[in-house]
């Protein structure tokens, strides 16, 4: 049996973390074992189920895909970056380059891991309910819809505006005022579901809003300022 956050034994009605296959008290099985991620079906389960889709992630056995969708996701974060550097801070420093993608690509990738495991330990409840595995898993499977725009939506951006998309230099808002509103809106839209679907995992396996959108805040806001840190330093450095 379960219910949002728990497992309930069928067997002696304990209690027992979502994440366990077995009892805790009397090892009786808990579940059908679930072995595989399947993608295609998780990504569009995503948007059409997103608790089941959620609770099948930390059932299974083998998180697959993780490490694929863990760099597609380190790439659109440090471009955003990027991005929003040049428009809003005019920083022509991280500007677009490849380098700059690199690097902020590998830091990216460095930090999420870092910080998912602060997350795991610092929100964790006394009963231990979740684990590091699964955050992991859960935080890069939230993002599919921003990953995602990397895939169906910067090609037809880069078609439109070539290398302005990222440039803001002259912004591609002044070239093309309503597309660019559009697709700026389709990203927007992306990255609020993507945080919707994060705080969701959190909230499913802890049953506890301040856990749920503490960890969204702490991952969203860490992440862009470490990021930003680390980049000045790195600048600082190569200068
Ligand atoms: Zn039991």
């Amino acid at each position: 049996m379960k219910t949002n956050h728990i497992l309930i034994c069928d067997n002696c009605q304990q209690e027992n973390p979502l994440f366990k296959s077995t009892c805790t008290n009397c090892s009786h099985y808990l579940r059908a074992a679930e072995v595989n991620i399947d993608l295609w079906k998780t990504t569009w389960n995503l948007f059409e189920n997103p608790t089941s889709t959620i609770i099948n992630i930390i059932f299974a056995e083998h998180k697959n895909f993780v490490v694929f969708l863990l760099i597609l996701f380190s790439v659109k974060i440090n471009l955003i970056n990027i991005i929003l550097n040049s428009a809003f801070l005019s920083n022509t420093l991280i500007s677009f380059n490849i380098s700059n993608l690199l690097f902020g690509t590998i830091v990216i990738l460095l930090v999420t891991l870092l910080l998912i495991k602060i997350i795991t330990i610092v929100f964790n409840t006394p009963q231990k309910r979740t684990r590091y595995k699964d955050n992991l898993a859960l935080s890069v499977y939230s993002f599919v819809p921003i990953i995602l725009t990397i895939i169906v939506i910067l090609p037809i951006e880069y078609g439109i505006f070539g290398l302005n998309w990222f440039d803001y230099n002259p912004s591609p808002i002044i070239l093309k005022e309503t597309t660019a509103y559009v697709f700026l809106a389709i990203e927007a839209i992306m990255i609020l579901w993507s945080l919707y679907l994060l705080g969701r995992s959190y909230f499913i396996q802890t049953n506890s809003t301040i856990i749920s959108i503490g960890s969204v805040f702490v991952f969203i806001s860490l992440l862009f300022i470490l990021l930003n840190l680390i980049f000045r330093f790195y600048i600082s450095l190569s200068t």
